[in-house]
């Protein structure tokens, strides 16, 4: 049988080049840093969630080759059978400690513990109420959980209290689901006002704290944290991808939730859980973290220097509250063109465009990290002043 041409595919892909939004894989030589080798090109990297510039930390690389040494590098099966070592029970412990919570359970990825956590936690009979804006991995976990589900106005508490004045008696448990920070735009939920409306309705809350484990509150506690809201929020995710630098995710919370998960967390019941070499480097990150506020506080002060340094120049910085500095351009093909000729001139941010964001809201989305040096900055700040002024963006 001849192999199927997949015209169809084909055509789609078509589209993707006749918008200008088609591309290819960037191949980068080398660690994911402040600085990058991307495609054969020395280039400085505004597009990372290294937050903190733990992917390559000496510690962190120290912690993994010692746990290589020691369990191999495979963790041989999942949770559930015979692949949850004392280091994943170690891992589990310092990251309670690090969230204040009572426990915590971890997953392969932030977006497994997503699609694994939600369909868990509610079913028929239940309703989910989402924010507009909410990551992709909770609109996939909520698409595989039986609940029935709406979403309210992003971050606009009128609407929330409408869905949930209309519809809270029809169900038995509501779950509302924010993240903490949004990741395109970089703004933060208005945790203090949903918290207090779910408590209002006897909802379940959800926060899903990607981007603001490691960068909000004491040490990089979090969103939760940071609004002082601890044992106010059921459900807290957090990612071991982006500011601890390695791989996973995690849910914290209550001691039944990990009870429960453990049963039913589909992810951990199926597939195989994180090798040892990301486990023991998660736990050196976690305890730096709680040992230092160095990386955080670098983190603050390169963010508000080149946010500032931007809006000097008359960028359109959207409504970031946090590193994250969405530069807002609208059209697509002109993002994209932006981001290219940005990375012509030695700096790589990419270009974010529907269907990520809302189409006309086409950005490139600078991440800041505490591994930029000033020079580095003050360079980027130079190629967007330069490009913008070239196609007339400002
Ligand atoms: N939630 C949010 C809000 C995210 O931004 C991301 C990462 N893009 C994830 C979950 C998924 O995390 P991970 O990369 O660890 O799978």
């Amino acid at each position: 049988m001849n192999i199927h041409e997949l015209t169809f595919l084909q055509e789609k892909i078509q589209e993707l080049k006749d918008t200008g939004v088609y591309r290819k894989l960037p191949i980068l030589e080398g660690p994911n840093e402040a600085e990058i080798t991307l495609n054969g090109k020395k280039v400085i990297n505004l597009s990372s969630n290294n937050y903190l510039g733990f992917a390559s930390h000496p510690k962190l690389k120290d912690a993994a080759t010692r746990a290589i040494e020691k369990y191999g590098v495979g963790a041989g099966a999942v949770r559930t059978i015979v692949g949850n070592m004392d280091l994943h029970e170690e891992m589990e412990k310092v990251l309670a400690q690090f969230k204040r919570e009572e426990a915590v359970m971890v997953f392969q990825s932030g977006f497994n513990c997503n699609a694994g956590t939600i369909q868990a936690i509610v079913e028929k009979g239940d309703l989910i109420i989402s924010d507009e804006l909410n990551h992709a991995s909770i609109i996939d976990g909520c698409r595989l959980s039986k609940a029935d589900k709406t979403v309210y106005k992003h971050a606009d508490m009128e609407s929330l209290e409408s869905v949930l004045k209309e519809k809270r008696d029809q169900y038995r448990n509501v779950l509302i689901i924010t993240d903490g920070v949004f990741s395109m735009d970089g703004d933060i939920a208005p945790l203090p006002e949903i918290v207090a409306l779910a408590e209002k309705y006897n909802a379940l809350t959800y926060v899903d704290d990607a981007h603001g484990s490691g960068v909000l509150g004491e040490n990089g506690r979090g969103t939760v944290d940071h609004f002082g809201l601890h044992g106010r929020v059921d459900f807290t995710i957090g990612t071991l991808s982006k500011a601890i630098g390695v791989i996973g995710g995690y849910v914290a919370g209550s001691h039944t939730m990990k009870e429960w998960l453990s049963h039913r967390g589909r992810p951990l019941l199926f597939s195989t859980s994180l090798p040892p070499a990301a486990v023991a480097p998660i736990i050196e990150a976690v305890n730096l973290l709680m040992s230092t506020r160095e990386y955080t506080d670098r983190l603050w002060d390169n963010a508000r220097y080149f946010k500032q340094e931007l809006g000097k120049l008359g960028f359109d910085l959207g409504k970031s509250e946090t590193p994250i500095t969405p530069v807002i351009i609208g059209n697509e093909g002109k993002t994209m063109d932006f981001s290219r000729k940005l990375l012509e001139n030695g700096v790589f941010v990419s270009g974010i465009v529907f269907p990520t964001v809302p189409k006309g809201t086409g950005r490139v989305r600078c991440m800041v990290t505490a591994a930029h040096t000033k020079e580095q900055l003050d360079q980027a700040v130079k190629v967007f002043k330069q490009v913008g002024q070239e196609m007339e963006i400002i």
